[in-house]
């Protein structure tokens, strides 16, 4: 009986494990944190493409936003001024090497930035692989203009720590320790350990978040009153 549990067991992380064609243990860059990728920046890239073509197709875009304007040209300056200013950090803290790995992901994040109304969205806003980031327009009833530079940060963040990859390995690992607990009885505290990762990575997407907002020259003071005002959001749960 024994035998075949660990069978089934391991069937479902073989299984599971196929789409890890070139899972890497590596240092997250800016913060150094120590994570797992799925795939290669390439193939990040092309999959946050076609999921955020997917996503635009499902949703209303308002094309026509009052703030549309003037939050595309932060998002600019995020990609252009922010990260340049992060590159020169990146390497007094980690050398040429760590300079040189921000500057390959940078190139690899150009996404564009859409304002949609949609009801079904649940989160205030959200990033692909690839740097695409959409807003949902009903953020703009709590931020202000300056506030919702904030958000622009904290999404961009995700897509330069390449967030997307990193959970995609927690989401597997979650699937298979879901049916190893149920199968083989593993004590349910491993799930912990997965939910203190995404935390994690919202925490990390905050902390390059402000690295970015203040590169660009924004007050500090306006990045941690828009977290707050996100955090107490009833309706959203705080997610983005
Ligand atoms: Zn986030």
């Amino acid at each position: 009986m024994v035998v075949r549990k660990l069978l089934i067991g391991v069937g479902v992380v073989v299984t599971s494990s196929s789409i890890y064609f070139a899972s890497v243990s590596e240092r997250s860059v800016v913060t150094d944190r120590k994570r797992i990728l799925l795939y290669p920046l390439w193939y990040e890239s092309w999959k946050g493409a076609h999921k955020y073509a997917d996503q635009k197709k499902t949703t209303t875009i308002v094309t026509n936003h009052p703030m549309s304007r003037s939050l595309n040209e932060s998002f600019s300056k995020i990609k252009t001024v922010g990260v340049s200013n992060l590159l020169i950090e990146e390497e007094s803290r980690f050398g040429r090497r760590g300079k040189n790995k921000l500057k390959k992901i940078s190139e690899n994040t150009k996404g564009e930035l859409v304002i949609v109304h949609n009801d079904i969205l649940e989160k205030n806003a959200q990033c692909f692989a690839g740097g695409h980031v959409i807003v949902e327009e009903r953020i703009f009833q709590m931020l202000s203009e300056k506030e919702s530079r904030v958000v622009l940060c904290h999404e961009y963040a995700h897509c330069i720590l390449r967030h997307h990859n990193e959970k995609g390995f927690i989401a597997n690992t979650c699937l298979v320790l879901h049916i190893l607990i149920l199968v083989l009885h593993i004590p349910i505290v491993i799930k912990g350990l997965i939910r203190y990762d995404c935390k994690m990575i919202e925490l990390e997407a905050d902390k390059v978040g402000i690295m970015l907002h203040r590169a660009c020259g924004w007050e500090d003071q306006v990045f941690v009153e828009a977290v707050l005002k996100i955090c107490g959001d009833e309706d959203s749960d705080g997610k983005t």
